[in-house]
């Protein structure tokens, strides 16, 4: 049982020969997860009653002849902004650093559902905000290919156990970013679904209309599959989507002969870098397969930045103000009237970047300017999906880099919020469009550091984007 290299085919055939048992995978996985764990932080904490306990479920199912589930008996772990009932859900935030969720996020329950082995919650920043996972309270992670470096961010954590083998799976968010920019940093495969695909409900809400979950895994195959568990209508959240949801795994056969890709000349301006040209050598692979590659415009990208961090930070700012120490948690022990125990809370509770950012939302939404910005912003975000939505018409998928560098040194950016923030250039337009989008590895830099190739396609055509993924995976990427 190799733990780090593992995969979900493997395991369930393991189960089945009766290898190993679920128990004792998930003893194992605990055990190297906690011995290696010191090397990233890539975990906050473990909860190892709860992963032997659904281990031992899948055990006694296999014991009674039923099905385990397609998930059975996998090593996963979850972003702690996701809650788990009865097992601390931070938020990679001071204020809520005791917080034990009653209840479940769907994602979870279903993915336990189908014999899914929870093994710890995965660090982040503070409230999803961030790009390289330095605004956690609890302490930055490293990257496990390169440990001075950064994992990326928000979900840094989830990513680096994917990579370091600590988890063979795991669960991020992405609001503008942060599953794909973290896997292309680290080396894997990251998903963000199209919105609405996988419910909200029990995702610690940062900008509620471009906040999603999606998988992480080390091949797309793993990814797709995760997303297929996860995905579909929730009653607990209203704008989860109806649409039927594909056996992906099914449709994953390497053929691509005829598909349309694009790639839109905006993102491809000035990129003249070793990640300009792995993913040039990367477009190249799918040429060889046999897709039709075609320059396409997006021609709003310009204003995707300021556009998003508008949209971003008037939404988080309305979300965050139910931290007031009344409800969750933290409260200070500071202040004489309710408002300045409030104020005390509050200041003693958020980070940095959750200031900056409830600053800059409040006054985005103020009387005066919300015309001027917030109103403003939707309306370019309108004009960024329409972007979208007529590309589709000419091609079946979209090909761009991640990120316009690999993996930062840590520490690099963060006296530099606006830097940091213009980092996400590629990420952002997938989640205001809210079609989905995935980071697919595709190959390294001379200095060894992981670089993504992001594929977007139109919304709910998930089938399609993995296809595209997995022939280019089986083609061994660029280095073919
Ligand atoms: N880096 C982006 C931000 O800081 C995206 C974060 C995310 O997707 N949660 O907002």
């Amino acid at each position: 049982m190799d733990i780090p290299s593992l995969t979900i085919d493997q395991i369930r055939e393991g189960l089945e020969r009766r290898a190993f048992s679920a128990v004792e995978l998930a003893t194992e996985a605990l055990r190297f997860a906690a011995a290696e764990n010191p090397k990233t932080n890539a975990y906050l904490h473990f909860c190892p009653e709860r992963a032997l306990g659904a281990a031992r479920r899948v055990d006694e199912k296999l014991a009674r002849g039923e099905q385990a589930g397609p998930l059975a008996g996998v090593p996963v772990a979850v972003k702690d902004v996701i809650c788990t009932q009865g097992v601390r859900t931070t938020c990679g935030s001071r204020l809520l650093a005791r917080y034990v969720p009653p209840y479940d996020a769907t994602a979870v329950s279903r993915l336990e559902a189908a014999g899914g082995v929870i093994l710890g919650k995965a660090n982040c920043d503070e409230f999803a905000m961030g790009s390289s996972t330095e605004n956690s309270a609890f302490g930055p992670v490293r990257n496990p290919v390169a440990p001075d470096r950064v994992p990326g961010g928000s979900s840094g954590g989830s990513a680096a156990a994917v990579a370091q083998g600590t988890s063979v799976v795991a669960l991020g968010s992405d609001t503008g970013g942060s599953i794909r920019q973290p896997a292309s940093f680290c080396g894997v495969v990251g998903v963000t679904p199209t919105y609405g695909r996988v419910s909200r409900y029990g995702l610690v809400a940062f900008a509620s209309s471009l906040d999603h979950i999606g998988p992480l895994a080390r091949h797309v195959r793993d990814a797709a599959l995760l997303l297929r568990i996860m995905a579909g209508r929730d009653e607990m959240d209203s704008t989860s989507a109806l649409a039927p949801v594909a056996d992906y795994g099914a449709l994953l056969d390497g053929q691509v002969r005829g598909v349309r890709v694009g790639l839109p000349r905006e993102y491809f301006q000035g990129l003249a870098s070793e990640t300009g040209d792995l993913i040039q050598r990367g477009v190249e692979v799918l040429r060889r397969l046999g897709c039709e590659i075609r320059e396409i415009s997006l021609p709003h990208t310009d204003y995707a930045i300021g556009c998003y961090y508008i949209i971003c930070t008037a939404e988080a700012s309305s979300n965050l103000a139910r931290y007031d120490g009344v409800r969750y948690t933290l409260r200070s022990a500071e202040g004489e009237t309710l408002l300045d125990m409030y104020r005390h809370t509050r200041g003693e509770g958020f980070g940095a970047e959750c200031k900056r950012r409830i600053m800059l939302g409040t006054y985005v939404l103020s009387s005066g300017y919300y015309d001027a910005y917030y109103l403003k912003a939707q309306q370019v975000r309108t004009l960024i999906a329409r972007d979208f939505s007529e590309a589709f018409r000419e091609v079946d998928a979209i090909v761009t880099p991640v990120s316009p560098f690999p993996a930062f040194k840590l520490g690099e950016k963060l006296d530099d919020p606006l830097e940091m923030y213009l980092s996400d250039i590629y990420t952002i337009t997938g989640d205001l469009a809210g079609i989905p989008c995935m980071s697919v590895p595709c190959g390294r830099t001379a200095a060894g550091l992981p670089v993504g190739m992001q594929i977007l396609a139109n919304h709910f055509d998930e089938a399609g984007m993995f296809r595209l993924a997995e022939a280019f995976e089986r083609a061994g990427g660029p280095g073919a």
